[in-house]
């Protein structure tokens, strides 16, 4: 099976299973590799509103614990399935020159850029605050998000994009083209930075029920010439490599015949 690249533990207060048995269950799967990208924490002393952090990540001493996790396995498992280092670091603009200071001071193998947080500190994605969502405004978290994504693509801190135009399952936009133009500008941003493009097949677990990126999306990231990655956004053993024939097939639809690998400079074919 094509490898997951996203990939949670217990170690983010959020997710079921160690990583050990996320490990196995790729393993099981035929995975010839896999990633963790676990959440980075929030960094020197910010926090979103409504005091989330602490059942949202891991806390920042225990990165070191984490590094230690999944190299330990990488080497124990080496023989069966290639287990590569990453994380999946919020673009928080208020703490960038902390987050590129940990990130540097960490062999982490790929960086994921993620929006989870929008504009006034709002944590949009955490299950607490689906009833402030109407309050904020559905189009203006599209829009916001969009438009951080393009943000973090720019500093370049980022190899992965993940889970481009997921605030769609909160509910499909008003202004449905204004979110299209800012979904554009965003993947233009995520081309030029040179950057991967992660479907997500988390969507396929919400009512939403489809992977992330859109399908037009994915044409469009085709012809700009961006890379992609499967990502299952696992935060239970069971979800890895879950919905991937389902995206396998988007991205054959999409144009593409490969994906790319975060283990080796090699592509992987596409079932
Ligand atoms: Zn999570
Ligand atoms: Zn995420």
């Amino acid at each position: 099976m094509i490898a997951d690249y996203h990939i949670h533990t217990s170690m983010c207060r959020h997710a079921e299973g160690t990583a050990r048995d996320y490990v196995e269950r790729a393993v099981r799967l035929g995975m010839r590799a896999m990633g963790f990208a676990d959440h980075l924490p929030f960094l020197g002393g910010w926090e979103p509103r409504y005091d989330l952090s602490d059942d949202w990540a891991m806390r920042p001493d225990e990165l070191d614990d984490y590094v230690t996790l999944v190299q330990g396995l990488a080497r124990e498992y080496a023989a069966d399935v290639r287990i590569v280092l990453g994380i999946e670091a919020d673009f928080i603009p208020e703490t960038l020159e902390e987050t590129a200071a940990v990130l540097d001071q960490y062999p982490f193998e790929y960086v994921i850029g993620s929006v989870h947080v929008v504009g006034d500190r709002f944590g949009f994605d955490h299950p607490e605050m689906e009833g402030r969502l109407a309050d904020y405004g559905l189009d203006r978290i599209h829009l916001e998000s969009l438009d951080l994504m393009r943000q973090a693509a720019e500093t370049g801190l980022f190899h992965v994009a993940g889970h481009l135009d997921h605030a769609v399952k909160f509910g499909v936009p008003e202004d449905r083209e204004a979110v299209a133009a800012a979904a554009s500008t965003a993947l233009r941003a995520v081309a030029a930075a040179g950057m991967t493009l992660e479907v997500n097949t988390g969507g396929l677990r919400k009512p939403f029920g489809r992977p992330f990126p859109a399908p037009a999306l994915l044409r469009e990231a085709h012809d700009l010439g961006i890379p992609l990655v499967l990502g299952s956004d696992a935060h239970r053993p069971d979800d890895v490599g879950h919905g991937f024939d389902a995206a396998a097939a988007l991205a054959r639809a999409a144009g593409y015949a490969t994906v790319r690998s975060l283990a080796s400079d090699e592509q992987e074919e596409l079932p």
